[in-house]
């Protein structure tokens, strides 16, 4: 058990120990990036039963969003650009420098950009992007928003969205924020449109007989209710007068009674389980996957169905892997990163 109290070293040896101790530091971080980017390319976090990488990095990790965050896109910028690992390893560049250059990199830019950010802080490397990248038309747009919607100003002040896309992509500023003010209490800060203001309005002019004072959260707070139960409706087939169950005909067709049963068994929760027993704890881009396939002859019953999150459904060739952590580099192939764009399709119903 190493000791923490460091009260009786000459500051001499002190300062040794630090920087041998940052030394370290820097070499273990490429090779975590190392390691990060290799699970990533296998796509373990799916036999783990995480539904993302950013899930597995928070919640088997216990990394904060924004340290996952940085080092997922670290970690994919590393794998196209190797030489990233080095700089860090030996001090060149830190972790905010690469997450900075990583949406600007390119194979004929990379050395260059990596030895003009070599040893410069953040801010200066902001600097040196806004010379190389000139953001004129994003300025503008920021503007027009104004200033009661947050606009991050660089990659690293960002925080860690729901899911992680990879490292080229436009991040877009968040258009609204929901913080706890007190036990039980939220405030939301948001920024409408002319139109949606005046659905607001329209709104509280048709409660004004139910709800006088027009309170924006109880207004808010009606349309969820009743969006919800559409949602719900389409989605589950939820309803407060069901029918008897129909027969079952052939193909991918969901029917309503099976859909309810499922959703009540399953409890809007992706399904899978890792082998460790593990259940991903899921419950976005839900979708209803057949245990046995369609194509198999699989029917669509209550038995034959269960939820599955779009990074766990059977269809997926990774989630028919489980847990088979043997990593070819035929599977690699297959099991390429995924897409910013397929991990934030929308889900079918
Ligand atoms: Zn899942």
């Amino acid at each position: 058990m190493p000791s923490y109290s460091l009260s009786h070293l000459a500051d001499a040896a002190l300062l040794r120990g630090l920087s041998t101790l940052v030394a370290q530091d820097r070499i273990t971080t490429a090779e975590l990036l190392a390691h990060l980017a290799e699970v990533d390319a296998r796509q373990l976090h799916l036999p783990a039963a995480y539904p993302s990488l950013s899930d597995y990095c928070v919640r088997h990790l216990h990394w904060c969003e924004q340290a996952a965050y940085k080092r997922i896109r670290a970690a994919r910028a590393a794998r196209e650009f190797p030489a990233l690992l080095t700089a860090i390893a030996d001090g060149r560049l830190h972790l905010s420098a690469v997450v900075m250059l990583s949406a600007h990199l390119t194979p004929e830019n990379a050395d260059q950009l990596m030895s003009a950010a070599a040893h410069r802080t953040k801010a200066e490397i902001e600097v040196m992007l806004a010379e190389h990248f000139p953001r004129t038309e994003r300025l503008g747009l920021v503007h027009a928003v104004g200033a009661s919607a947050p606009v991050a100003t660089s990659v690293c002040d960002q925080l860690s969205p729901g899911t992680v896309v990879p490292t080229r992509f436009e991040t877009h500023a968040p258009t609204g924020s929901v913080a706890p003010v007190a036990q039980r209490r939220y405030e939301l800060r948001v920024t409408l449109s002319a139109e949606v203001h005046a659905k607001l309005q329209h709104a509280q002019d048709m409660l004004s007989h139910q709800l006088p004072s027009g309170d924006v959260a109880q207004v808010l707070e009606r349309a969820l209710d009743s969006l919800i139960q559409k949602l719900e409706h389409r989605k589950y087939a939820a309803t407060s007068k069901p029918r008897a169950a129909r027969a079952i005909k052939g193909g991918r067709h969901v029917p309503a009674s099976a859909r309810r049963a499922v959703r009540e068994r399953d409890g809007e929760q992706c399904t899978f389980a890792s082998e460790a027993g593990h259940r991903c704890e899921a419950r976005k881009f839900l979708e209803y996957d057949h245990v046995v396939p369609v194509a198999r002859g699989g029917e669509s019953t209550v038995a034959n169905l269960r939820l599955r999150c779009r990074a766990h459904t059977s269809t997926r060739p990774s989630a028919r892997t489980e847990s088979n952590s043997c990593g070819t580099s035929a599977r690699r192939q297959r099991n390429a990163p995924p897409s910013g764009e397929e991990w934030r399709a929308a889900p079918k119903n």
